[in-house]
């Protein structure tokens, strides 16, 4: 396992990499890496020869300075896992090396428009373009190579796959499926900072979810209903402060006037001091077909 902590030399390590004839896979992080992360540098390992983890806490895509401060670190336990997930190099760079002159304002950034302002990008301005600014430079640092994300973020999967095509970056993007805890909850690395009451009551995202699948199920096709039938299931969960509960288009993320083909379903709740996302994908008849075939059956893709 090499550690690497400048830019220059993961550029150089990749390039070498490359050099040899290998396929690279990079899996940005921002550490405290838990099984979710595993299951992505597992099938990085699996799909390509050399697996690099970047392990980056990136302050630009934090728009609460404590959330940036409380966030949990740990890059030995971080190098540990990575290695016995197949990675063979961490990069691992100081805030310095990303950003020269940090805290002074980044002068280049980029913004993803529409994909970006909707949902999260609503609730936390400026949220997606820290994150895309970083992933254009961890691509462009890079090179050639396939980069893995989890569906567990699925609106920074749209937003980057997005930026890669919009900016023609030499990479290609993998998304991998959410990993649960058993009664549902999308592992996070904010979990931990979850109290024994949060932590019981944080199972009302995965819960909405399933309320917005089972209105689906029953046949609703307005996403305005079942965004309702998600809302109630976290305003029921006493500690559970709801932010938004959507019932979108998986491709553009709009609102359509009807629900129909590629959908998701997304929530997002603060729980204590620690805000909490999730979604699952449906995949149901064309909104077209609504009216002419009500019984057309409906397929969940990412059930909790
Ligand atoms: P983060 O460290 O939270 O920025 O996440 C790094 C990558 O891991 C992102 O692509 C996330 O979508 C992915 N990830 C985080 N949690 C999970 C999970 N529970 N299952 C699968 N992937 C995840």
């Amino acid at each position: 396992m090499r550690v690497i902590t400048t830019a220059r030399g993961f550029s150089d390590a990749l390039e070498g990499e490359r050099a040899l004839g290998r396929r690279i896979g990079l899996v940005p992080t921002m550490g405290a890496l838990h099984a979710g992360h595993r299951s992505l540098v597992a099938r990085a390992a699996a799909d390509c020869d050399t697996v690099a983890v970047t392990v980056f806490v990136n302050p630009l895509q934090f728009n609460v300075a404590e959330d940036l401060a409380n966030y949990p670190r740990d890059l030995e336990g971080d190098v540990d896992q990575a290695a016995a997930s197949g990675a063979a190099i961490v990069f691992a760079p100081p805030v310095q090396e990303m950003y020269p002159g940090f805290p002074a304002p980044v002068a280049t950034s980029v913004h993803v428009d529409v994909v970006g302002d909707l949902l999260e990008g609503a609730s936390r301005p400026g949220h997606f373009d820290g994150v895309a600014t970083v992933v254009a430079k961890l691509c462009s640092l890079a090179g050639r190579s396939r980069v893995y994300f989890g569906d567990k973020d699925f609106q920074q999967l749209a937003v980057v796959r997005r930026m890669v095509a919009d900016l023609s970056l030499p990479v290609e993007i993998v998304s991998c499926p959410t990993v649960r805890e058993a009664d549902g909850l999308a592992l996070s690395s904010r979990n931990v900072r979850l109290s024994g009451e949060g932590r019981r009551a944080a199972v009302a995202l995965p819960r909405a979810l399933d309320a917005g699948l089972a209105a689906l199920g029953a046949g609703e096709r307005d996403p305005v209903r079942v965004g309702a039938a998600m809302r109630d299931v976290l305003e029921a969960a006493s500690g559970v402060d709801p932010d938004y509960a959507a019932a979108v288009d998986a491709a553009t993320l709009a609102t359509p006037a009807r629900l129909g083909g590629e959908i998701r379903l997304l929530v997002a709740a603060t729980v204590g001091p620690v805000r909490l996302i999730d979604n699952v994908g449906m995949t149901l008849e064309p909104a077209d077909a609504v009216e002419a075939a009500p019984s057309a059956s409906a397929t969940p893709v990412g059930v909790t």
